[in-house]
């Protein structure tokens, strides 16, 4: 009920501002590019990748942004307002935003890039929860490369050739990627391999490469760790003997220090493995701002940290 108020209003706003959405679509109609407007940077990428010089896209969320707990801004809803596509990962991901997508689904494609994931492809985590970091399994990431394909196609059929031929070249570098992670992972000692992290974002990369993985916050960070929650993971630390824990970009790191502090007053030292980027990709122009960039940066320094 308390829901309804704000919803009318974010639906005025958007009614208000869809008179000026369509100045920008004719602008973007003149460089002859689709104007795309992703959620996440790994999003954002991917239809970069695939869509190339055809099409201009904008990401609204950046480096050390936690999607979770995003909301957007009345700036965001007016770039999603002129957007010619939105694509974003769905899963409740990005939960603040279910009813944005909704009123925008209305006036464009606005497509979940998980949309054709199969049945038993999301792992479940609870009876009416599915885990929604899928880009840590680089083969699911696949599945989003063709929804994104075939979508792109679906819209802009001019340049079906050219979306084609980015996607074919596409995959054969994350096929590449899926090998480069396996490879690497069996290169840590089986006993080793357990990757402790500040919340569960990498339940699919522990899955599809071998490692068991616990997260101090569950898969989203809406809900507060608590005191159990430390002390559960400082004794679970001491007793497997687990050397080394990880930071993540888009996650306060406060939550890992007091598990590192709870180990040592135990006579355990763990240290800190790196900081890993889950739920954002790193600064444009860096190693870790691209999909493959942050996966293989991931990959590296846990390999490096438990090896
Ligand atoms: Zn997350």
């Amino acid at each position: 009920m308390g829901l309804l108020k704000p919803v009318g209003i974010l639906l005025a706003a958007v009614l208000i501002l869809t008179g000026c959405g369509n100045e920008s679509s004719e602008r973007n109609q003149d460089n002859g590019k689709l104007n795309v407007v992703a959620t996440t940077g790994m999003i954002g990428d991917l239809v970069e990748n695939i869509g190339g010089e055809h099409v201009e896209v904008t990401s609204l969320m950046g480096p050390g942004v936690d999607p979770h707990l995003y909301k957007a801004t009345q700036g965001d809803v007016k770039i999603l307002d002129s957007a010619d596509m939105i694509f974003y990962n769905g899963v409740h991901l990005e939960g603040k935003m279910t009813d944005i997508f909704e009123m925008m689904s209305k006036e464009k494609p606005t497509i979940a890039v998980t949309q054709d994931f199969k049945e038993g492809q999301l792992h479940k985590v609870s009876a009416s929860e599915h885990d929604p970091h899928v880009w840590f399994d680089v083969k699911l990431w696949m599945v989003a490369a063709e929804t994104v394909k075939e979508e792109l196609i679906a819209n802009d059929s001019d340049h079906e050739a050219s979306y084609l031929e980015n996607y074919e070249a596409y995959v054969q570098q994350l096929k590449e990627l899926d090998q480069y992670v396996h490879d690497q992972i069996n290169k840590i000692p089986e006993n080793q391999r357990v990757l402790v992290t500040a919340h569960d974002a990498f339940g699919y990369y522990g899955k599809s490469y071998g490692l068991d993985v616990k997260g101090l916050q569950g898969i989203n960070t809406l809900s507060e760790y608590g005191s159990k929650d430390v002390t559960d993971m400082r004794n679970y630390l001491v007793k497997n003997e687990i050397k080394a824990i990880f930071m993540e970009s888009s996650v306060p790191k406060k939550a890992i220090e007091a598990v590192i502090q709870g180990a040592k007053k135990q006579g355990h030292t763990v240290k800190v493995g790196g900081e890993l980027f889950s739920d954002a990709m790193g600064e444009k122009g860096t190693e870790e701002g691209t999909y493959i960039g942050m996966v293989s940066h991931n990959t590296d320094t846990i390999v490096n940290a438990l090896k």
